[in-house]
Protein backbone atom coordinates (compact mmCIF):
# COMPACT_ATOMS: atom_id res chain seq x y z
CA UNK A 1 0.00 0.00 0.00
CA UNK A 2 1.24 3.24 -1.02
CA UNK A 3 1.50 5.99 1.90
CA UNK A 4 0.65 9.68 1.20
CA UNK A 5 2.34 12.38 2.77
CA UNK A 6 2.18 16.09 2.10
CA UNK A 7 3.35 17.63 -0.91
CA UNK A 8 6.86 19.51 0.35
CA UNK A 9 6.37 22.67 1.44
CA UNK A 10 2.73 22.21 2.61
CA UNK A 11 1.39 21.61 5.99
CA UNK A 12 -1.48 20.69 8.09
CA UNK A 13 -2.43 22.34 10.69
CA UNK A 14 -4.02 20.10 13.29
CA UNK A 15 -6.74 19.77 15.57
CA UNK A 16 -4.72 20.89 18.46
CA UNK A 17 -3.61 23.94 17.15
CA UNK A 18 -6.32 25.53 15.64
CA UNK A 19 -7.61 27.48 18.49
CA UNK A 20 -4.49 29.81 18.37
CA UNK A 21 -5.15 29.88 15.05
CA UNK A 22 -8.76 31.01 16.01
CA UNK A 23 -7.32 33.32 18.66
CA UNK A 24 -5.21 35.09 16.22
CA UNK A 25 -7.62 35.51 13.56
CA UNK A 26 -10.29 36.78 15.89
CA UNK A 27 -7.85 39.91 17.01
CA UNK A 28 -7.10 40.48 13.77
CA UNK A 29 -10.60 40.95 12.66
CA UNK A 30 -11.76 42.66 15.24
CA UNK A 31 -9.00 45.10 15.77
CA UNK A 32 -9.25 45.85 12.09
CA UNK A 33 -13.52 46.45 12.19
CA UNK A 34 -12.42 48.85 14.81
CA UNK A 35 -10.73 50.99 12.22
CA UNK A 36 -13.83 50.64 9.64
CA UNK A 37 -12.36 47.86 7.49
CA UNK A 38 -14.51 45.77 5.81
CA UNK A 39 -14.31 41.81 4.80
CA UNK A 40 -13.37 41.13 1.22
CA UNK A 41 -13.12 37.60 0.07
CA UNK A 42 -11.50 37.22 -4.08
CA UNK A 43 -10.47 33.34 -5.73
CA UNK A 44 -7.60 31.57 -5.12
CA UNK A 45 -7.44 31.77 -8.66
CA UNK A 46 -6.47 34.65 -11.05
CA UNK A 47 -5.03 35.37 -14.16
CA UNK A 48 -1.38 35.02 -14.56
CA UNK A 49 -0.83 38.52 -16.10
CA UNK A 50 -2.42 40.01 -13.33
CA UNK A 51 0.52 39.31 -11.27
CA UNK A 52 2.76 40.19 -13.59
CA UNK A 53 1.56 43.52 -14.42
CA UNK A 54 1.25 44.46 -10.74
CA UNK A 55 4.26 42.32 -8.65
CA UNK A 56 6.46 42.99 -11.37
CA UNK A 57 7.10 39.94 -13.78
CA UNK A 58 11.24 40.62 -12.94
CA UNK A 59 10.70 39.94 -9.16
CA UNK A 60 11.12 36.97 -7.38
CA UNK A 61 7.68 36.11 -6.35
CA UNK A 62 6.79 35.79 -10.06
CA UNK A 63 9.73 35.00 -12.20
CA UNK A 64 10.54 31.78 -9.79
CA UNK A 65 7.54 31.29 -6.80
CA UNK A 66 4.15 31.46 -9.14
CA UNK A 67 2.32 28.49 -8.98
CA UNK A 68 1.09 29.00 -12.60
CA UNK A 69 -0.21 26.38 -15.07
CA UNK A 70 -2.46 26.50 -18.21
CA UNK A 71 -6.54 25.15 -17.57
CA UNK A 72 -7.89 23.04 -19.77
CA UNK A 73 -8.88 26.47 -21.89
CA UNK A 74 -5.54 27.06 -22.26
CA UNK A 75 -5.89 30.05 -19.83
CA UNK A 76 -2.91 31.19 -18.32
CA UNK A 77 -3.51 30.70 -14.56
CA UNK A 78 -1.98 31.45 -11.11
CA UNK A 79 -2.41 30.83 -7.49
CA UNK A 80 -2.18 33.84 -5.96
CA UNK A 81 1.06 34.89 -4.10
CA UNK A 82 0.00 37.56 -2.62
CA UNK A 83 -3.09 39.44 -1.60
CA UNK A 84 -3.16 43.32 -2.94
CA UNK A 85 -3.46 42.42 -6.88
CA UNK A 86 -6.59 40.36 -6.29
CA UNK A 87 -8.22 43.26 -4.00
CA UNK A 88 -7.42 45.62 -6.38
CA UNK A 89 -8.44 43.51 -9.23
CA UNK A 90 -12.00 43.59 -7.32
CA UNK A 91 -11.75 47.48 -6.58
CA UNK A 92 -11.82 48.27 -10.25
CA UNK A 93 -13.89 44.94 -11.68
CA UNK A 94 -17.03 45.85 -8.75
CA UNK A 95 -17.17 49.72 -9.74
CA UNK A 96 -15.78 49.95 -6.09
CA UNK A 97 -13.07 52.42 -7.82
CA UNK A 98 -15.90 54.90 -9.14
CA UNK A 99 -16.98 56.10 -6.12
CA UNK A 100 -15.20 59.23 -4.27
CA UNK A 101 -14.41 57.98 -0.67
CA UNK A 102 -12.26 55.90 1.14
CA UNK A 103 -12.59 52.41 1.32
CA UNK A 104 -11.08 49.89 4.03
CA UNK A 105 -10.75 46.70 3.16
CA UNK A 106 -9.41 43.85 4.59
CA UNK A 107 -8.70 40.04 3.12
CA UNK A 108 -7.52 36.89 4.59
CA UNK A 109 -6.82 33.29 3.52
CA UNK A 110 -4.03 30.95 1.75
CA UNK A 111 -0.88 32.04 -0.81
CA UNK A 112 1.12 30.29 -2.65
CA UNK A 113 4.65 30.81 -3.50
CA UNK A 114 7.32 27.71 -4.81
CA UNK A 115 9.69 28.80 -2.00
CA UNK A 116 12.46 27.06 -0.33
CA UNK A 117 10.57 25.35 2.34
CA UNK A 118 12.02 26.62 5.94
CA UNK A 119 11.14 26.59 9.51
CA UNK A 120 7.81 28.48 9.68
CA UNK A 121 8.08 28.84 5.52
CA UNK A 122 5.74 26.74 3.66
CA UNK A 123 4.73 26.91 -0.15
CA UNK A 124 1.22 27.35 0.97
CA UNK A 125 1.00 29.86 3.91
CA UNK A 126 -1.69 32.70 5.13
CA UNK A 127 -1.65 36.21 5.15
CA UNK A 128 -4.24 38.76 6.50
CA UNK A 129 -3.87 42.09 5.00
CA UNK A 130 -5.64 45.15 4.85
CA UNK A 131 -5.94 47.64 1.89
CA UNK A 132 -6.93 51.32 2.37
CA UNK A 133 -7.86 52.50 -1.21
CA UNK A 134 -8.67 56.36 -1.62
CA UNK A 135 -7.16 58.29 0.73
CA UNK A 136 -3.43 59.97 -0.49
CA UNK A 137 -2.84 61.91 3.03
CA UNK A 138 0.39 60.70 5.04
CA UNK A 139 -1.83 60.57 8.31
CA UNK A 140 -3.55 57.27 6.30
CA UNK A 141 -0.41 55.55 6.18
CA UNK A 142 0.44 56.44 9.71
CA UNK A 143 -2.54 54.78 10.61
CA UNK A 144 -2.14 51.57 9.16
CA UNK A 145 0.87 51.21 11.07
CA UNK A 146 -0.73 52.45 14.37
CA UNK A 147 -2.93 49.58 13.57
CA UNK A 148 -0.58 47.17 12.99
CA UNK A 149 1.30 48.23 16.16
CA UNK A 150 -2.24 47.71 18.00
CA UNK A 151 -2.41 44.06 16.84
CA UNK A 152 0.85 43.59 18.13
CA UNK A 153 0.36 44.69 21.56
CA UNK A 154 -2.97 42.39 21.36
CA UNK A 155 -1.14 40.00 20.25
CA UNK A 156 1.48 39.97 23.42
CA UNK A 157 3.99 39.99 20.61
CA UNK A 158 7.54 40.43 22.74
CA UNK A 159 9.46 44.11 22.09
CA UNK A 160 7.86 44.86 18.47
CA UNK A 161 9.27 47.45 16.16
CA UNK A 162 8.94 48.98 12.95
CA UNK A 163 11.44 49.39 10.19
CA UNK A 164 10.07 52.39 7.52
CA UNK A 165 11.28 54.29 4.72
CA UNK A 166 10.19 56.34 1.77
CA UNK A 167 10.49 55.32 -1.95
CA UNK A 168 9.44 58.72 -2.97
CA UNK A 169 6.79 59.58 -5.60
CA UNK A 170 7.47 57.86 -9.08
CA UNK A 171 10.08 60.53 -10.47
CA UNK A 172 12.10 60.48 -6.94
CA UNK A 173 11.73 56.46 -7.40
CA UNK A 174 12.98 56.90 -10.95
CA UNK A 175 15.93 59.28 -10.34
CA UNK A 176 16.76 57.00 -7.07
CA UNK A 177 16.93 53.58 -9.04
CA UNK A 178 19.35 55.65 -11.77
CA UNK A 179 21.51 56.60 -8.96
CA UNK A 180 21.47 53.04 -7.69
CA UNK A 181 22.01 51.77 -11.02
CA UNK A 182 25.25 53.99 -11.28
CA UNK A 183 26.19 52.78 -7.80
CA UNK A 184 25.86 49.41 -8.62
CA UNK A 185 27.83 49.49 -12.43
CA UNK A 186 30.93 50.18 -10.80
CA UNK A 187 31.10 46.95 -8.81
CA UNK A 188 29.34 44.93 -11.14
CA UNK A 189 31.64 41.84 -11.07
CA UNK A 190 31.06 41.77 -6.95
CA UNK A 191 27.01 41.35 -7.32
CA UNK A 192 25.57 37.56 -7.19
CA UNK A 193 24.34 36.87 -10.59
CA UNK A 194 20.41 37.67 -9.95
CA UNK A 195 22.17 41.18 -9.21
CA UNK A 196 23.69 41.10 -12.49
CA UNK A 197 20.26 41.32 -13.94
CA UNK A 198 18.93 43.66 -11.75
CA UNK A 199 20.71 45.99 -12.97
CA UNK A 200 19.52 46.79 -15.66
CA UNK A 201 15.87 45.37 -15.02
CA UNK A 202 14.91 46.44 -11.72
CA UNK A 203 18.04 48.09 -9.79
CA UNK A 204 16.42 49.16 -6.70
CA UNK A 205 16.13 44.96 -5.67
CA UNK A 206 19.52 45.01 -5.54
CA UNK A 207 18.90 46.34 -2.22
CA UNK A 208 16.68 44.03 -0.94
CA UNK A 209 19.14 40.73 -2.12
CA UNK A 210 19.63 38.74 0.21
CA UNK A 211 23.12 37.63 -0.65
CA UNK A 212 25.77 38.23 1.96
CA UNK A 213 28.14 39.91 -0.87
CA UNK A 214 25.67 42.15 -2.17
CA UNK A 215 24.05 43.15 1.12
CA UNK A 216 27.69 44.79 2.61
CA UNK A 217 27.78 46.70 -0.44
CA UNK A 218 24.54 47.74 -0.16
CA UNK A 219 25.17 49.55 2.96
CA UNK A 220 27.48 52.07 1.46
CA UNK A 221 24.71 52.64 -1.17
CA UNK A 222 23.27 56.07 -1.73
CA UNK A 223 20.08 56.68 0.19
CA UNK A 224 16.77 58.21 -1.01
CA UNK A 225 16.83 61.06 1.31
CA UNK A 226 19.07 63.35 -0.05
CA UNK A 227 17.16 63.72 -3.58
CA UNK A 228 13.64 63.17 -2.68
CA UNK A 229 11.55 65.98 -3.46
CA UNK A 230 9.46 68.41 -1.54
CA UNK A 231 6.31 66.52 -1.69
CA UNK A 232 8.13 63.36 -0.96
CA UNK A 233 10.19 64.94 2.02
CA UNK A 234 6.58 66.35 3.47
CA UNK A 235 4.64 63.60 3.06
CA UNK A 236 7.17 61.07 5.27
CA UNK A 237 7.66 64.09 7.75
CA UNK A 238 3.64 64.05 8.24
CA UNK A 239 3.82 59.97 8.44
CA UNK A 240 6.58 60.31 11.32
CA UNK A 241 4.73 62.49 13.41
CA UNK A 242 1.73 60.57 13.14
CA UNK A 243 3.19 57.51 14.21
CA UNK A 244 5.87 59.26 16.85
CA UNK A 245 2.20 60.73 18.62
CA UNK A 246 0.86 57.56 19.12
CA UNK A 247 3.97 55.87 20.44
CA UNK A 248 4.95 53.60 17.65
CA UNK A 249 8.27 52.07 18.32
CA UNK A 250 10.86 52.74 14.92
CA UNK A 251 13.70 53.12 13.05
CA UNK A 252 14.32 54.58 9.61
CA UNK A 253 16.03 52.50 7.38
CA UNK A 254 16.72 53.69 4.19
CA UNK A 255 17.67 51.07 2.18
CA UNK A 256 14.70 49.30 3.22
CA UNK A 257 12.35 48.81 -0.60
CA UNK A 258 10.69 45.56 -0.27
CA UNK A 259 10.40 43.03 -3.31
CA UNK A 260 7.07 44.89 -4.81
CA UNK A 261 7.40 47.09 -7.83
CA UNK A 262 4.04 48.12 -6.82
CA UNK A 263 4.93 50.22 -4.00
CA UNK A 264 5.35 54.25 -3.60
CA UNK A 265 6.77 56.61 -0.77
CA UNK A 266 6.08 55.13 2.74
CA UNK A 267 7.30 51.08 3.01
CA UNK A 268 7.54 49.45 6.46
CA UNK A 269 7.94 46.60 8.01
CA UNK A 270 7.45 44.65 11.46
CA UNK A 271 9.90 42.67 13.59
CA UNK A 272 10.38 41.71 16.70
CA UNK A 273 13.55 41.79 18.68
CA UNK A 274 15.83 38.54 17.71
CA UNK A 275 14.22 37.76 14.74
CA UNK A 276 15.62 37.82 11.44
CA UNK A 277 12.04 37.68 9.32
CA UNK A 278 9.74 40.21 9.33
CA UNK A 279 6.46 39.50 10.99
CA UNK A 280 4.23 41.95 8.46
CA UNK A 281 5.20 44.57 5.37
CA UNK A 282 3.23 46.71 3.68
CA UNK A 283 3.41 50.51 2.31
CA UNK A 284 1.88 52.91 -0.03
CA UNK A 285 1.18 51.84 -3.99
CA UNK A 286 -0.16 55.74 -5.31
CA UNK A 287 -0.06 53.80 -8.63
CA UNK A 288 -1.36 50.26 -8.78
CA UNK A 289 -5.07 50.76 -9.36
CA UNK A 290 -4.46 52.98 -12.32
CA UNK A 291 -2.13 50.25 -13.73
CA UNK A 292 -4.31 47.38 -13.26
CA UNK A 293 -7.07 49.86 -15.55
CA UNK A 294 -8.65 51.74 -12.57
CA UNK A 295 -8.90 55.41 -12.05
CA UNK A 296 -5.76 57.32 -10.22
CA UNK A 297 -6.45 56.11 -6.94
CA UNK A 298 -3.57 56.36 -4.41
CA UNK A 299 -3.90 53.20 -1.37
CA UNK A 300 -1.72 51.59 1.28
CA UNK A 301 -2.04 48.69 3.20
CA UNK A 302 -0.03 45.99 4.76
CA UNK A 303 0.16 41.92 4.55
CA UNK A 304 0.57 39.75 7.44
CA UNK A 305 2.48 36.25 7.38
CA UNK A 306 0.37 34.25 9.89
CA UNK A 307 2.88 31.08 10.41
CA UNK A 308 5.50 33.93 11.73
CA UNK A 309 2.97 35.13 14.02
CA UNK A 310 1.79 31.17 15.20
CA UNK A 311 5.19 30.67 15.74
CA UNK A 312 5.68 33.37 18.03
CA UNK A 313 3.25 33.68 20.81
CA UNK A 314 2.16 31.33 23.33
CA UNK A 315 -1.33 30.48 23.79
CA UNK A 316 -2.92 28.17 25.91
CA UNK A 317 -6.05 27.27 25.66
CA UNK A 318 -8.61 27.57 28.77
CA UNK A 319 -10.42 24.33 26.81
CA UNK A 320 -14.34 24.05 27.61
CA UNK A 321 -15.24 21.77 29.49
CA UNK A 322 -17.65 19.28 27.93
CA UNK A 323 -19.75 15.97 29.07
CA UNK A 324 -19.17 12.79 27.89
CA UNK A 325 -22.35 9.86 27.70
CA UNK A 326 -21.57 6.30 28.66
CA UNK A 327 -25.21 4.42 27.56
CA UNK A 328 -24.97 0.46 28.95
CA UNK A 329 -27.88 -1.55 27.00
CA UNK A 330 -30.16 -0.87 23.93
CA UNK A 331 -33.22 0.75 26.08
CA UNK A 332 -31.10 3.35 27.99
CA UNK A 333 -29.11 3.92 24.46
CA UNK A 334 -32.58 4.73 22.76
CA UNK A 335 -33.13 7.25 25.66
CA UNK A 336 -29.60 8.34 25.55
CA UNK A 337 -29.93 9.19 21.63
CA UNK A 338 -32.76 11.43 22.65
CA UNK A 339 -30.93 12.85 25.95
CA UNK A 340 -27.77 13.54 23.51
CA UNK A 341 -29.23 16.12 21.41
CA UNK A 342 -31.06 17.51 23.75
CA UNK A 343 -28.41 18.79 25.45
CA UNK A 344 -27.16 19.84 22.21
CA UNK A 345 -29.94 21.87 21.21
CA UNK A 346 -28.70 23.75 24.74
CA UNK A 347 -25.57 24.29 23.65
CA UNK A 348 -23.95 21.81 25.95
CA UNK A 349 -20.67 20.04 24.44
CA UNK A 350 -21.70 16.42 24.70
CA UNK A 351 -19.83 13.68 23.11
CA UNK A 352 -20.45 9.90 23.06
CA UNK A 353 -19.55 6.44 21.53
CA UNK A 354 -22.33 4.12 20.34
CA UNK A 355 -20.21 1.01 19.35
CA UNK A 356 -18.88 0.67 23.17
CA UNK A 357 -21.25 -1.43 25.44
CA UNK A 358 -19.29 -1.88 29.03
CA UNK A 359 -19.07 0.91 31.69
CA UNK A 360 -15.59 0.36 31.84
CA UNK A 361 -14.54 0.66 28.36
CA UNK A 362 -16.96 3.87 28.11
CA UNK A 363 -15.17 5.80 31.00
CA UNK A 364 -11.73 5.43 29.20
CA UNK A 365 -13.22 6.39 26.27
CA UNK A 366 -14.27 9.30 28.36
CA UNK A 367 -10.97 9.89 29.85
CA UNK A 368 -9.27 9.99 26.85
CA UNK A 369 -11.60 12.46 24.91
CA UNK A 370 -10.48 14.70 28.20
CA UNK A 371 -14.47 15.27 29.55
CA UNK A 372 -14.73 16.99 32.51
CA UNK A 373 -18.11 14.55 33.06
CA UNK A 374 -19.97 11.21 32.25
CA UNK A 375 -23.32 10.96 32.32
CA UNK A 376 -24.08 7.31 33.14
CA UNK A 377 -27.47 5.63 31.72
CA UNK A 378 -28.23 2.25 32.10
CA UNK A 379 -30.98 0.16 32.99
CA UNK A 380 -31.18 0.84 36.60
CA UNK A 381 -31.00 4.52 35.94
CA UNK A 382 -34.12 3.73 33.35
CA UNK A 383 -35.79 2.37 35.98
CA UNK A 384 -35.89 4.89 39.12
CA UNK A 385 -36.05 8.14 36.33
CA UNK A 386 -32.77 9.51 36.74
CA UNK A 387 -28.91 9.45 35.21
CA UNK A 388 -25.96 9.76 36.91
CA UNK A 389 -23.57 12.49 36.43
CA UNK A 390 -19.50 11.55 37.45
CA UNK A 391 -16.83 13.82 37.65
CA UNK A 392 -14.22 13.06 36.22
CA UNK A 393 -11.39 15.12 38.08
CA UNK A 394 -12.78 14.18 41.65
CA UNK A 395 -14.91 10.61 41.03
CA UNK A 396 -18.11 12.26 42.53
CA UNK A 397 -20.98 10.77 41.69
CA UNK A 398 -24.44 12.54 41.42
CA UNK A 399 -27.62 11.64 40.52
CA UNK A 400 -29.37 13.82 38.66
CA UNK A 401 -33.63 13.53 37.71
CA UNK A 402 -34.50 13.26 33.97
CA UNK A 403 -37.10 15.21 34.31
CA UNK A 404 -34.59 18.24 34.96
CA UNK A 405 -31.39 16.96 33.20
CA UNK A 406 -31.05 20.02 31.29
CA UNK A 407 -31.14 22.70 34.19
CA UNK A 408 -28.57 20.34 36.29
CA UNK A 409 -26.26 20.10 33.42
CA UNK A 410 -25.94 23.71 33.23
CA UNK A 411 -25.50 24.68 36.98
CA UNK A 412 -22.45 21.68 36.53
CA UNK A 413 -21.01 24.09 33.49
CA UNK A 414 -21.19 27.57 35.94
CA UNK A 415 -19.03 25.69 38.54
ZN1 LIG B 1 8.89 62.84 -4.97
ZN1 LIG C 1 22.45 39.98 -5.01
Amino acid sequence: MENYLRVRGMHDILPGEVSKWYFIERVLTETVNIYGYKEIRTPIVESRSLFERSIGSESDIVSKEIYAFKDRKGRDIALRPEGTASVVRAFIESGMSTEKRVFRLYYYGPMFRYDRPQKGRYRQFYQFGVELLGGKDPFFDGEVVVMLHTIAKKLKIPKPYFLVNTLGCPQCKERYSGIIKDYFSKKVDHLCNDCKKRITSAPLRILDCKNSGCKKMVSDAPVISDLLCNDCQEHFKKFEEYIKVNNVPYKIDFHLVRGLDYYTRTVFELYVEGEENALAAGGRYDTLVQQLGGPDIPAVGFAIGMERIVNLIEYNTPAKPFFYLACIGEIAKLKGAAIINKLREEGIIIETDYEIESLRAHLKTANKTGARWCIIIGEDEIKKNEMIVKDMLTGKQLDISLDDYINKTKELLKC
